[in-house]
């Protein structure tokens, strides 16, 4: 198995509910290293240009209305197979399909407002790591 890394947002649903340290324990309890992290407010432009792929979706100008209502954390995770593992402590999309003891079963409170976000494939990951965060700040 390969070890890789993969970008996780924490979203501003769980910020605001003080999560961040809740949603932390599972990545680590996952097996998951966090190996970068940051708290931002980001801008309309940078989650209009980070949820690009999703421009045409009916759901768009509400999902970056959402990603700007308050702060995000910013992380870097790491381990072996760290985008499929990542998407399994998240759970599905929608957390009325989630397992239990995901993520978003625990504490998404919409399939809009869903507590996590992670990359989804060793190039987009590549991508948004990148877009984020500078190689100095990943100490793994
Ligand atoms: P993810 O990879 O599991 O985060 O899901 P997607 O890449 O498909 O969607 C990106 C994000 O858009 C999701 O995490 C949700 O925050 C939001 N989203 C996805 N589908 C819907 C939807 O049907 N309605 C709304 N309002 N938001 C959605
Ligand atoms: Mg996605």
């Amino acid at each position: 198995m390969a070890v890789e890394r993969t970008l996780s947002i924490i979203k501003p649903d769980a910020t605001r509910r003080n999560l961040t340290g809740k949603i932390n324990a599972k990545f680590e309890d996952g097996g998951l290293r966090i190996v970068a992290q940051k708290r931002v407010q980001l801008s309309q432009a940078q989650a209009e240009q980070f949820y690009g792929v999703h421009r045409e979706r009916p759901f768009f100008n509400d999902l970056v209305s959402f990603m700007i209502s308050g702060p995000v954390v910013l992380q870097v995770l790491e381990g072996e197979n760290a985008i499929a593992r990542n998407r399994e402590i998240m759970g599905a999309t929608n957390p009325a399909n989630a397992a239990e003891g995901t993520i978003r079963k625990e504490f998404a409170e919409s399939i809009e407002a869903n507590s996590v976000h992670g990359s989804d494939a060793p190039e987009t990951a590549a991508q948004e790591i990148a877009f984020f965060f500078a190689g100095i700040e990943l100490v793994g």
